[in-house]
């Protein structure tokens, strides 16, 4: 193991509860995380406490037992999701509970279980917790998602290294990508942030009426809405607390305008969705709709996540990072979209963020669709950028911007 292995995963478990989440005198924090992380899960729970945490509840997953559930449970029990766990998420919302989601799962989890099993479990999820799910997407509390290495996700990744070295090289890149070598973690994720919230901010002054990619295999214009607004890594819950949604984070990104999206795009990365890896995905759509679509592996998955409701088929993402991230530079296919959308340009079918539109927290979903903003059960990040990658903005005008030139910022700041 790395030789400072305890004190590394310590100063993680700070930044996870001091940037991730901002956890402060009185929060309630509930931490997602898998019974194979159980050491990072008692040191996140300590940190917490000792910023002030009236509480942390810890949600045990585990792959395997999942696994078993979703093959072999009744059909009555995948398809409708218990009173019990609707209450429990109702009850953190009213304490304001801070969400923290540690992702460790083999990308090919759930794979060979039966695709109409999985969409109908994620289905009926998706429905019964859907208050928790849209005061989360709205950033009405703190919410963060990280990484842990988890054994068979390590494996996947580095399946050239002798067992015992990969779960080491995971956390490596971890660490690294998360700033966790820096001396204070915590203040080299402010300076990130900062970066980040400028180049957001050149984008919300220029107001863009739309985006045209252009790649191999890529050609496609993505409407933007009426004041839409572009955001870096750092948010802002109900109580006007700091959080981090995602660490690692390269990203800014904003809402699509979901009926006005023109053109072909080609996925450039594997993705890893309900536990099966989808590559080689070709998408096109026509006034915002997926109207025609292939993959060269999880085709079918591919098909049932479009079928998942109406806007499943349409965008509710648009993000860009630059080829030259840490991430990217790494050459390391994750199979996790946390750390390979971070990587690279990409794009979300699936539900938009209502704070990605000015006062959209506070619009009800009519209105945020009348915004142009999409609605859905869903949202699913895929990879569409590489280094060579082109991307204008166009202006009211039709006077057009570099934005991006061979996957890079066009302009530097
Ligand atoms: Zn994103
Ligand atoms: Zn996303």
């Amino acid at each position: 193991m790395l030789s400072d292995f305890n004190e590394l995963l310590k100063k993680y478990a700070r930044l996870i509860a001091e940037t991730g989440v901002a956890t402060e005198k009185g929060h309630t924090v509930v931490l997602q995380i898998s019974v194979e992380q159980a050491p990072l899960a008692r040191l996140i729970t300590q940190e917490a406490y000792k910023l002030g945490a009236a509480e942390v509840i810890v949600q045990w997953t585990d792959d395997q037992i999942q696994r078993e559930f979703l093959l072999h449970a009744a059909t009555d029990r995948i398809e409708n999701v218990p009173q019990s766990k609707i209450d429990q998420a109702d009850e953190w919302l009213e304490k304001g509970a801070s969400r923290i989601s540690v992702v460790s799962a083999d990308p090919d989890a759930f794979a060979g279980v039966d695709s109409h099993r999985v969409a109908s479990y994620q289905s009926a999820n998706g429905k019964a917790l859907m208050n928790l799910r849209k005061a989360t997407q709205a950033n009405k509390v703190s919410w963060t998602v990280v990484a842990a290495a988890g054994k068979q996700w390590a494996a996947k990744v580095f399946p050239e290294l002798p067992e015992e070295k990969q779960v080491e090289a995971l956390w490596d890149q971890i660490f690294k990508t998360t700033r966790v070598y820096e001396e204070d973690p915590v203040l080299a994720w402010k300076k990130h942030d900062e970066k980040l919230a400028k180049k957001a901010e050149e984008l919300n002054r220029e107001q863009f009426s739309a985006l045209h990619y252009t790649a191999p295999g890529t050609d496609i214009i993505i409407g933007l809405p009426k004041n839409h607004l572009w955001e870096g890594a750092g948010s802002y819950n109900a109580r006007g607390e700091k959080f981090m949604a995602n660490m690692p984070t390269e990203e800014v990104f904003t809402a699509p305008d979901s009926h006005r999206v023109d053109g072909y795009i080609s996925s450039t990365k594997p993705l890893s969705y309900a536990g099966t890896i989808i590559s080689g995905m070709k998408f096109t759509f026509k006034d915002g709709k997926v109207v025609d679509f292939s993959a060269e592996q999880g085709e079918d998955v591919l098909a049932k996540l479009l079928d998942t409701d109406e806007g499943a088929r349409r965008l509710g993402e648009v993000a860009l990072v630059p080829d030259p991230s840490p991430i990217s530079q790494s050459g390391i296919i994750f199979f996790n979209t946390l750390f390979d959308e971070n990587a690279s340009n990409h794009l979300a079918l699936g539900s938009a963020y209502a704070f990605s539109v000015k006062g959209g927290t506070e619009m009800s979903d009519e209105e945020l669709a009348e915004a142009g903003l999409n609605r859905s059960q869903t949202h699913v990040d895929f990879m569409v950028g590489s280094d060579k990658m082109d991307i204008d903005g166009i202006r009211e005008d039709g006077s057009t911007v570099p934005i991006f030139r061979n996957g890079d910022w066009a302009r530097s700041e």
